[in-house]
């Protein structure tokens, strides 16, 4: 295969949406499997729409993701000069000419044509043809500049996940190549970039499908080579519609604000509408090895929270440490927490990172660490009683006549449950209540030894002075 180039080309007109994060990593990962090159092209020709918040929410993402594009990022604003000179030549060509129909005129032929149950079509009317004479020209009227699409024979691909498409020419119309200002239009900019930048494969959404016969068209009327085409399919949401803002969070940069780290939801991406037999989990090297078209569903994929989380705990788990700390500590300190000890951080980390779905999540299950908590008054009443102040007292009194140490407080709750033949609960339960604030938590014993004997202590007194 002759040197592999693909492209993400968004149009920043918003957020950087999951779907196209997906057509990103894809072409991406299928670029770097072959060695080739990844293109970021940003097309901007929009300018009602296009912003320069969402060119940086769409630069943003790629980094956070590390999809990092090969050679500079491409603007079609700055190309326009290149996009002037090819309609020049298509005009003097004979495979683009001048339109004169008024706005009136088009709207009419388009109502005819469904009146007559027909496709709304341009009607031709400035179309050049051998022994044709075309109307005089107005004088009122700015023209446009439409394509000479071919009339006869149709247009066919093998899309690398669809399969073989083709669409007759008859269905297709003179599209327009320039506005009236000038301007060129999103199809025409698309073949001339893919064209000049030597794009070998082109990975994008099947919301483009329709657009590929006509680009196709355009390519052969240049003589320009025609790439392969891979349409990618929608992702739905979880009730099976188009994945939108009302499923939740569908742009990127909230899933980090949501505490999802980057190689989790590629891993996750990735395998929505592909696999590899029977693997969930894989590295982006994994990916680049692995990736095939083939196995690539043509049907559309249904996002599932429950599995991105899954996922996400997963790479939290088995996440180096000290990455793993300095990104809680970043949580915590964005949330306002001191005296953050990097040692308290990281052993509060390895207690409860097995059930993190997300780093927030994670982040704000060991704050207790950090900041006194303060119980509700349900779990309150439901877990004290004079006999659980009296238990506690003793448990305390004890405790800090010993002289224990941290890594002996487990074997201490353990024997002090047995001495007092109570059950372990009973003891468990308000000391999670007085040092965590919540009935929930990893291993009471593994908490005290992490937060230290004089903190819990401390929280013990302070509670009992609440209390009364
Ligand atoms: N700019 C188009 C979009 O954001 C993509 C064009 C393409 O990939 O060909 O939908």
């Amino acid at each position: 295969m002759k040197d592999v180039i693909t492209r993400f080309a968004p149009s920043p007109t918003g957020y950087l949406h999951i779907g196209g994060v997906r057509t990103a990593l894809i072409s991406w990962a299928y670029a770097k499997k072959h060695n080739g090159q990844f293109i970021l092209r940003i097309e901007d020709t929009d300018k009602e729409r296009s912003t320069p918040q969402a060119i940086e929410a769409i630069k943003d993402g790629i980094q956070w993701l590390e999809l990092i594009n090969d050679g500079p990022i491409y603007f079609q604003t700055q190309r326009i000069a290149r996009y002037s000179d090819v309609i020049k030549k298509m005009l003097e060509d004979g495979h683009a000419y001048y339109c004169y129909s008024s706005k009136e005129e088009l709207d009419q032929t388009r109502e005819d044509n469904m009146k007559l149950g027909k496709k709304p079509k341009y009607d031709g009317k400035w179309r050049p043809e051998n022994n044709k004479t075309l109307p005089d020209i107005p004088e009122d009227i700015k023209p446009v500049i439409r394509f000479k699409n071919p009339i006869q024979g149709s247009v066919t691909w093998v899309d690398l996940v669809k399969g073989k498409i083709t669409i007759n020419n008859e269905e297709l119309d003179d599209f327009i190549i320039a506005r009236s200002d000038g301007s060129p239009t999103y199809n025409f900019c698309v073949v001339i970039d893919d064209w000049d930048m030597k794009i070998t494969h082109v990975i994008r959404g099947d919301d483009h499908i329709n657009n590929t016969p006509r680009q196709i068209n355009l390519l052969a009327a240049l003589e320009a080579p025609i790439p392969h085409y891979a349409h990618l399919s929608m992702i739905l949401g979880e009730d099976g519609q188009k994945l939108s803002k009302r499923h939740g969070a569908v742009s990127v940069m909230t899933y980090k604000d949501h505490g999802y780290l980057p190689e989790a939801l590629k891993n996750y991406l990735a395998r929505l509408g592909w696999s590899h037999g029977d693997d969930e989990i894989f590295d982006m090297s994994e990916l680049c090895e692995w990736f095939d078209f083939k196995n690539v569903t043509s049907s559309s994929a249904q996002f599932s929270k429950e599995k991105l989380d899954w996922i996400n705990n997963y790479y939290i788990k088995n996440k180096d440490t000290d990455e793993l700390s300095a990104l809680i500590k970043k949580i915590l300190l964005k949330n306002k927490f001191d005296n953050l000890d990097d040692k308290k951080i990281t052993d509060a980390i390895n207690l409860f990172k097995e059930r993190a779905n997300n780093l927030n999540e994670l982040a704000q299950n060991l704050a207790f660490f950090f900041k006194p908590p303060k119980a509700s008054k349900e779990l309150i009443k439901k877990y004290f009683n004079q006999n659980t102040l009296e238990l506690l007292s003793l448990f305390f009194k004890d405790l800090e006549g010993h002289g224990l140490s941290e890594a002996t407080i487990d074997e201490y709750i353990k024997s002090f449950v047995k001495l007092n033949e109570i059950k372990f609960p009973s003891i468990a339960m308000p000391l999670r209540i007085i040092i965590v604030g919540t009935d929930q938590s990893p291993s009471v014993g593994s908490i005290i030894s992490i937060l230290s004997i004089d903190e819990s202590l401390r929280r013990y007194n302070e509670f009992l002075k609440q209390y009364d």
